[in-house]
């Protein structure tokens, strides 16, 4: 069972209403700004899992500033979920900022929402470790569902959304601050995942999962095979960040060379057992 652990997807109105989203969102602005990022709607996934056959898609939704387009965006990916049962499995974006932020949070778990995500706090103007993110942790627990952290290299080549989410040290501070909730480093965790040879480090964090999304944009052919090296294969998800990168490529480079067992848990068995 394949399943791609990061995809976004954003209605249809809001990619029509992109520049003028752009004009009052200063996160969307610095990667959609460029009329060349592109914007997919359900559809486009659908046709875009069924072509590559991979049989379902975690779908996360774009850390916006305002409640409106928060709404907007949570309402699409459990809609468009709700039509599509267990092939879109939905996430839903909170702004922890805002003063009302777990009303809607609610909303979207009552919805079916697996998740929160993809979380940038940075871009929004929150602490992770602080007293929000302690809450947005405890909400997921409570709910029994994942942080997916926006995760970034301290080093390297610079693009539009670099920025924004967390470094290594903050992935492993805030999933070891809530060890009993599951969290995702996303694109590889930033680096994180290397810590984890640390006998302590690696206890600390037993809930923490790192994502293959956007690998092949950041990092060489041997990054996945290091990451499974020292995390585990059971703690890595494939994802491919769609439409950044299309599924059914990004995965036959991120399971290649391993064994069938191991390709199994990445492809899709971890993220089915962890996240839906
Ligand atoms: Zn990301």
């Amino acid at each position: 069972m394949t399943f791609d652990a990061h995809t976004h997807l954003f209605p249809p109105a809001q990619a029509l209403a992109r520049e003028s989203i752009a004009g009052r969102d200063l996160g969307f602005r610095e990667i959609y700004g460029d009329p060349g990022a592109v914007i997919a709607d359900a559809p486009v996934l659908l046709a875009a899992l069924q072509k590559d056959e991979v049989e379902a898609a975690l779908v996360l939704g774009f850390a916006f500033a305002k409640e409106r387009e928060i709404t907007e965006q949570n309402e699409y990916l459990c809609a468009v979920a709700a039509e599509t049962p267990g092939t879109i499995v939905p996430c839903a974006t909170v702004n922890p900022a805002l003063p009302d932020w777990e009303r809607e949070a609610r909303i979207a778990l009552d919805k079916g929402a697996r998740g929160f995500g993809e979380l940038r706090p940075g871009t929004q103007g929150w602490d992770p470790l602080g007293s929000e993110g302690g809450r947005l942790a405890s909400l997921a627990g409570e709910a029994g569902v994942a942080l997916i952290w926006h995760s970034s290299e301290p080093v390297g080549h610079s693009y539009p959304g670099k920025e924004g989410g967390l470094s290594a040290r903050e992935l492993i501070e805030v999933s070891s601050a809530s060890p009993d909730v599951k969290m995702v480093g996303a694109h590889l965790g930033g680096g994180a995942s290397f810590y984890l040879s640390m006998p302590e480090v690696r206890a600390a964090t037993p809930n923490l999962l790192f994502d293959t999304s956007a690998a092949s944009l950041l990092y060489d052919s041997g990054a996945i095979a290091s990451l499974v090296d020292v995390v585990g294969s059971d703690r890595v998800l494939f994802g491919s960040d769609f439409p950044l990168r299309w599924p059914g490529s990004e995965l036959k480079k991120v399971i290649s060379g391993f064994d069938a067992a191991t390709s199994k848990a990445i492809a899709g068995e971890n993220a089915r057992k962890h996240l839906c």
